[in-house]
């Protein structure tokens, strides 16, 4: 049993986390990642000293002892890494009133119906949803994957989840749009619609992360994402496992309906006993296996329909210290300003003084995160007018910067721009999404439900990653790695074991 071989094809987190649970089982594992760095979607690059983080703002399971922590132990990424915890999610003002999105439920509460008296039973209502939700614990649903979860399993689940179930039922299908609608206050109502990055985003969603923020297990790992990602390859490294760079694969090889291994760009062909995809899915499916192994319903989720969501980030390096100033304001317009195609009424703008390690000292690495689509971007790649419009993207940002923040243009000493064809380029992620399939009411059934893990006529083969999690994320690709070994163990009738690192 041993010498049973498992490639992995993507090492971001959901591969780094297969590799490390399939060594720690036993397993003799390759990860081959099209890249020359580990993470994927986990990243941040580095220009002239400035680090700019392309992913974690906060980290579901960064506190001891709470939901997900276990997990990051096993695959010793929080071992000594000190957490930064923000007691304001971020402030969002139209200049002349701010709302200050506190973690703490309570100073919100307070905060809010200074602003909104009138709507006190809303605020109310909200706050006391944050309070509720400091209590989910929400990685019971990934503690073991759903077709090896039997009755007694469900029951136990059902149990925890017990208290939660009304508030799931009340916020969980009401997008953040429609409740900031119901706001008397004109402020809030458009300040409560931007408070977690998109409309369509279910309010659970919100008020569970306030919730975890509270709690402290939301901070950001200090270094950033590419050294938290780096701590995972030096765990699966540790445990044995051995990774390919540079190593795109081109097709996952069948016989008589079995994954048999892979064939790389290079046409080098590599054997296996079992394939586990932690690349992008829809690339999996139906570039890598042709779409051979294919269902309606797997058809259908891939044919366009289901939202995704795909941004443009411009990452400026700035001779200034920012560190006095809010870290993450959300400034609403009074007029809109016509941003790649469209009127954007609200822009977001994030410094990285919080941590030390991300900018020279004295300096300030600043990010502005824009939804785009991808379709976009794609008419207009391979031609001048790509550097172009990116060009005028950053303009139109540092022209509305030098009003948030008079004389900032000439502190500017770096300015890059990163496209949904950049991730796309870099990752594979099919239309450059950043978190698979965006949660929204549709999708959050499929997040209660699952997605198959496994594709219909195909053995030996196994999918991870934030394209079979709904919403994403890093706790939840690196799940669902864990799940697949799972899997894995249970069919080749072995127990599954973790540890962390002693
Ligand atoms: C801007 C941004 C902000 C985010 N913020 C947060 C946050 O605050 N908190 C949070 O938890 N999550 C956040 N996320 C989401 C999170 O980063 C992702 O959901 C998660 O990292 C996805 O991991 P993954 O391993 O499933 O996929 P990926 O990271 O896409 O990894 C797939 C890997 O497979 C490789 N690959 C693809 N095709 C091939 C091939 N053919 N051959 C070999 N290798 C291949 C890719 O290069 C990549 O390394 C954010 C993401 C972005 C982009």
């Amino acid at each position: 049993m041993k010498d049973k071989t498992l490639i992995i094809i993507g090492a971001g987190v959901a591969g780094l986390s297969a590799g490390c649970y399939a060594q720690m089982n036993g397993y003799r594992t390759r990860i081959f990642e099209l890249h020359d760095l580990p993470g994927g979607l986990c990243t941040a690059w580095e220009r002239k000293g400035y680090v700019f983080d392309g992913c974690i703002h906060y980290l579901f399971g960064s506190a001891e002892g709470q939901p997900f922590n276990d997990m990051w132990q096993e695959l010793g990424a929080v071992q000594n890494r000190p957490m930064i915890k923000h007691d304001e999610y971020q402030r969002i003002t139209d200049g002349q009133h701010t709302l200050i999105v506190y973690a703490d439920p309570d100073r919100l509460e307070k905060h809010m119906l200074e602003i909104a008296p009138e709507d006190a039973a809303l605020i109310r209502a909200f706050c006391q949803g944050v309070r509720q939700f400091t209590r989910f614990d929400m990685s019971v649903m990934y503690q073991k994957p759903k077709p090896l979860m039997k009755g007694q399993y469900w029951g136990a689940m059902g149990l925890k989840m017990l208290p939660f179930v009304l508030p799931l039922l009340r916020w969980g299908m009401v997008p953040a749009g429609s409740f900031a609608a119901r706001f008397k206050n004109p402020f809030l109502r458009r300040a409560v619609a931007q408070m977690f990055s998109w409309e369509e985003a279910p309010v659970m969603m919100g008020m569970s992360l306030l919730a975890y923020l509270h709690t402290g297990n939301a901070s950001f790992p200090a270094g950033g994402s590419l050294e938290f990602a780096r701590a995972l390859e030096r765990r699966y490294l540790e445990l044995g496992g051995e990774i390919c760079y540079k190593a795109q694969v081109e097709k996952i090889l069948t016989e008589n309906g079995r994954a048999v291994g892979v064939r790389l760009y290079d046409d080098s062909v590599h054997s296996a006993d079992c394939v586990v995809s932690a690349a992008d899915g829809r690339g999996t499916i139906f570039d890598m296996l042709d779409g051979a192994y294919v269902s309606p319903r797997i058809k259908r989720m891939y044919d366009g329909h289901m939202p995704t969501h795909s941004q443009v980030q411009i990452s400026l390096g700035v001779k200034r210290d920012l560190s006095d100033q809010p870290h993450w304001v959300t400034h609403l317009l009074d007029e809109p300003v016509l941003v790649i195609g469209e009127p954007r009424r609200e822009i977001g703008v994030k410094h990285y003084c919080f941590d030390s390690s991300l900018a020279p000292a004295g300096r300030s690495s600043v990010e502005i995160m824009i939804r785009s689509s991808y379709a976009y971007w794609q008419r207009i790649y391979g031609r001048r007018l790509y550097d172009t419009e990116q060009n005028q993207v950053s303009d139109i940002m540092i022209n509305l910067l030098e009003g948030w923040y008079p004389g900032i243009r000439q502190d500017i000493e770096f300015v890059d721009e990163a496209t949904p064809l950049s991730y796309e380029r870099y990752t594979g992620n099919w239309l450059g999404s950043t978190s698979g399939w965006l949660l929204t009411k549709e999708t959050m059934r499929m997040l209660i439900t699952g997605v198959p893990k496994t594709l219909p006529g195909l053995q030996n083969f196994y999918m991870a990653g934030q394209w079979v999690e709904p919403g994403g994320s890093v706790p939840l690709a690196a799940a669902s790695g864990r799940n697949v070994v799972q899997m894995i163990c249970t069919a080749d009738g072995r127990p599954f074991v973790a540890q962390s690192p002693n």
